[in-house]
């Protein structure tokens, strides 16, 4: 489902600055729908924000009726909010205990700026733990239903942007990225995800996990409305030192224009190996002869440290991650066990994390420890140099690589919940974009056929390419999104 009458995010704001609906309306129907998909059990939503929305929603239509409302790009559009990015005045849980009572005091930059554009913040989505997982199972609020089968898992971790704007609850949704975890929800659910350029986007106010590697990314139902979000949320941040100074591109307007001839597509065979399901081979396949016959050239290039890209993730993720979480001790922020003593204060409030975090603290704090910090966390470093190194090699002779975003389709509750690895594996295509710190789109192509039981489910494929060349992806992706007939089967 797509939200409301199916208008583009842009077009819904273009109705709302030109009075034609109001932005009352319009977040008005975003809680309805909300409503109603929360009501059948989806949980994509951790916390609403009803009133505030509708008060802001307000303030836009005045802003509009006073004849103040051309600079608003997403005049009226409602928007769903990973809960790890933090809004004034409300809860940021990270879908943790450890945050479960704490509140806000500032605006995230992304938000503050999807506030100047006139969006409104409808309310804060499910995720793992922390944005640990590939699932949203790992939620201390419990897990995410995927929009089509609530047998399945949206992906992870930001499953409830995801869920909430694939089930039409609203037009788009604010992630985060690690390794993935815009991407592979999105390819989840059918919709469009978007990791930007390492520094593109602020990270102030994005609560950090491994902060090489953390980018907020956008959600949308088509690539306009993608692209469209990250417009507004892109650029310079005096907050965020490793944000880039560029000035931001044009990602939205006259995508249609663009013509694939003459435009190199790098085609990895490292991506096409074991483990990957047919019907999403095939997908690719099909994705990489339409822009062939519409004049682009199709090139093999080699990313021959790819296959490392996991246990270098997993490496140098966790050890930033056991950095990041020390500072969660009872003291400074959220959850305080009550405690005789100092010392049992910090391990009874730490005992709350869930385990897959307790995991991930124990070998994060392992693999920086004195005396093998150099064969892990040294060694992990030098391979994602090399990770790099590959990337630049192929853009130097591509624009872009297309392959899949996931081996498999959406997986079911449980499945893989009990078996940490099969879980790390189902990122083996996304990782590499957050070690390399390029962009990345996953799209839309068709579905899988229904096999044993399982249904037909969303294929995502995945667009790469070199630094700030997001407007690039985007043409890209809006070429195929156009070539792509809704439903059609693979394999
Ligand atoms: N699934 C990956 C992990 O568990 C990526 C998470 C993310 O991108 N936040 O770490």
């Amino acid at each position: 489902m797509t939200f409301g009458d199916g208008r583009s995010a842009s077009a819904l704001a273009r109705a709302v600055r030109a009075g034609e609906t109001s932005a009352t309306t319009a977040v008005d129907a975003a809680f309805g729908s909300i409503r109603h998909d929360e009501g059948n059990g989806l949980h994509a939503f951790l916390s609403l924000r009803e009133e505030a929305a509708l008060e802001e929603a307000a303030a836009v239509d005045r802003r509009i009726a006073a004849g103040d409302g051309r600079g608003l790009r997403l005049a009226g559009v409602p928007v769903a909010v990973k809960d790890n990015i933090a809004v004034s005045g409300g809860p940021t849980t990270c879908g943790s205990k450890l945050l479960e009572p704490y509140v806000s005091p500032y605006d995230a930059t992304a938000i503050a700026r999807l506030r100047e554009a006139g969006a409104v913040v409808v309310g804060k989505t499910n995720l793992d733990e922390f944005a640990m997982g590939s699932s949203t199972e790992n939620s201390a609020f419990g897990p995410t239903r995927h929009p089509e089968d609530p047998s399945r898992v949206p992906g992870g971790s930001s499953g409830g942007s995801a869920a909430a704007v694939a089930a039409g609850c609203v037009p788009l949704a604010l992630g985060s990225e690690t390794g993935g975890s815009v991407r592979q929800p999105a390819a989840f659910c059918g919709i469009v995800g978007v990791k930007p350029t390492y520094g593109r986007v602020s990270r102030y106010g994005l609560v950090a996990f491994g902060s090489s590697l953390d980018q907020i990314g956008t959600l949308g139902a088509n690539v306009e409305d993608a692209a469209a979000l990250l417009q507004v949320v892109a650029g310079s941040d005096p907050h965020d030192a490793t944000s880039r100074p560029e000035p931001v591109a044009d990602y939205a307007t006259g995508l249609d224009d663009w013509d694939p001839a003459g435009t190199r597509i790098g085609w990895p065979a490292e991506y096409f190996g074991e483990g990957l399901e047919p019907p999403i081979r095939a997908a690719c396949e099909a994705a990489r002869d339409r822009l062939s016959a519409a004049g682009a050239e199709i090139v093999e290039v080699s990313l021959p440290h790819a296959p490392y890209g996991i246990a270098v993730y997993y490496t140098v993720a966790i050890a930033e991650a056991s950095s990041n979480l020390a500072r969660y001790d009872g003291v400074r922020y959220g959850h305080r066990a009550s405690a005789d003593d100092l010392a049992s204060m910090y391990l009874r409030t730490r005992a709350a994390f869930g385990a897959e975090l307790k995991r991930r603290i124990m070998l994060g704090t392992y693999v920086l420890s004195a005396g093998y910090y150099e064969a892990f966390y040294g060694q992990g470093t030098a391979v994602r140099a090399r990770i790099r190194g590959d990337f630049e090699r192929a853009f130097a002779d591509v624009d872009a690589l297309l392959t899949p975003t996931t081996p498999t389709p959406a997986f079911s509750i449980g499945e893989k919940a009990d078996d940490p690895l099969a879980m790390y594996l189902n990122d083996i295509y996304t990782v590499s974009a957050n070690l390399a710190g390029v962009p990345a789109v996953s799209l839309p192509w068709g579905r899988t056929p229904p096999r044993d039981g399982r249904p037909a489910l969303p294929i995502g494929i995945q667009l790469q390419g070199p630094d700030l060349s997001e407007r690039r992806l985007f043409e890209i992706a809006r070429f195929l999104e156009r070539e792509s007939p809704a439903g059609a089967e693979h394999g």
